[in-house]
């Protein structure tokens, strides 16, 4: 989540006119990305994925993409805020409209080489990553070679208090020692109830661990272009571009019966006892995804949905004021704001990438661009510098520029922890 995308989600959602809430909070800043190469850790990459820059914020550490929570390299364990606040007695989640085991909740929850490791049958071989299959090797983390297993295994067999999601194809695969088993099945023995749908959730009332699997992997997002329309890539008839058709945002069927982030957000909230600090990981993930599908609208509702979880979140922090919130991305990404006629130059020139026009509610057409790939499949990340938001009592303090690891850092200290 980038400026270029909160931008067109503002646009579409208040108008440009409007606020959006994070736009409300009191502290702005910038974050600059860092990676490095697997090969050469000494080198570093400008453009990250999703598990590496999770690992800054996570462990403070600087890792190459694809792993979770550990070092480019060496393959070293790097301890994540959620030990060691967990080490301390405090209380931790991770809430996310991804798998659980996707990139982000993983760094916050386990330690791997490799991101694909998402289920005990996803260890070794080609895996899939969105609409690509990537070689995977994580026998080393095998339980038959010693290792902790795959990344739902790990999760399962945790300390984390809550863990609201999708990925039950992960947690429903066979236990590695124990095929009669499933990973689902560990982390119930390890302490979890778990909750399956919408009702399931709101019917808790146990004072136990809680696991929420409510998808195969990725939850539903919550709106879609019009008659499903994503951006395309431009056309020409006898030389002249041909625009596509404008559409709006619509509501998209398969969210019927999601939970959606604010009610996580607000159910993990209530679980935590108050007398006990805690740390929650709240991921709003699909604003990523939805742009590597090229689906604006798709990211627009997602940017909604963190925006009322973040509403929720606030409102917690106003009433129990030693509470800190931070808002802030793990990357930028491809989607543009441009102008909607494409960049139109002439009849023969506009963008060379995938690109939608946006009926916007306040009567106004809006250009997105995809352009840093043309592939049929996906876009990619980009790597421009992210923001920061910031609610609480030490907001003051905070620098308007930082590197992401030391986000990790802003948590330590407010928790009282020691690096
Ligand atoms: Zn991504």
């Amino acid at each position: 989540m980038d400026d270029q995308q909160i931008t067109i989600a503002r646009i579409y959602l208040v108008g440009s006119s409007g606020r959006l809430s994070m736009d409300n909070m009191p502290y702005r800043g910038a974050v600059q990305i860092q990676s490095v190469t697997e090969e050469d850790p000494s080198i570093p990459l400008y453009v990250s994925d999703s598990a590496n820059t999770a690992t800054s914020m996570a462990t403070g550490g600087i890792t190459s993409p694809t792993r979770i929570s550990t070092t480019a390299g060496t393959d070293q364990t790097l301890v994540t805020i959620m030990e060691m606040a967990r080490g301390s007695g405090m209380q931790t989640g991770i809430v996310t409209t991804a798998s659980l085991t996707d990139a982000t909740p993983a760094s916050f929850g386990a330690h791997i080489n490799q991101r694909t490791c998402q289920g005990p049958e996803n260890m070794v071989g080609l895996q899939r990553l969105g609409g690509r299959e990537v070689m995977t090797d994580c026998s080393h983390y095998l339980k038959r070679n010693g290792g902790p297993g795959s990344i739902s295994e790990q999760l399962a067999a945790s300390s984390i208090d809550i863990l609201l999601g999708g990925g039950s194809e992960f947690f429903d695969q066979a236990s590695e020692q124990e095929p009669s088993m499933t990973v689902s099945d560990a982390a119930r023995l390890n302490g979890y109830q778990i909750v399956r749908s919408t009702t399931e959730l709101l019917e808790l009332d146990a004072d136990s661990k809680i696991l929420g699997l409510f998808a195969p992997s990725t939850l539903p997002v919550r709106l879609q272009g019009e008659g499903n329309a994503v951006a395309v890539k431009i056309e020409r008839v006898s030389g002249e571009v041909v625009l596509p058709e404008p559409f709006s945002c619509a509501p998209n069927p398969a969210f019927d019966g999601t939970p959606d982030l604010g009610t996580m957000t607000e159910i993990a909230l209530e679980r935590f006892d108050r007398s006990k600090s805690f740390v929650l990981m709240i991921e709003s993930a699909s604003i990523d995804k939805q742009s590597h599908a090229r689906r604006p609208c798709g990211s627009i509702g997602e940017v909604e949905q963190l925006n009322e979880a973040l509403d929720i979140a606030i409102q917690y922090a106003q009433v129990n004021p030693e509470t800190l919130v931070l808002v802030t991305a793990d990357h930028s990404h491809a989607a543009q704001l441009s102008s909607p006629d494409g960049g139109l130059l002439s009849q023969n020139f506009a963008s060379p990438g995938h690109f939608a026009r946006i009926r916007t509610p306040e009567g106004g057409l809006m250009g997105v661009n995809y352009a840093t790939n043309d592939s049929p499949l996906a876009e990619y990340h980009t790597g421009s510098q992210i923001p920061i938001y910031g609610f609480g009592e030490e907001v003051d303090m905070l620098p308007s520029f930082l590197l992401q690891k030391e986000i990790f850092s802003i948590m330590v200290e407010k928790l009282g922890l020691v690096e």
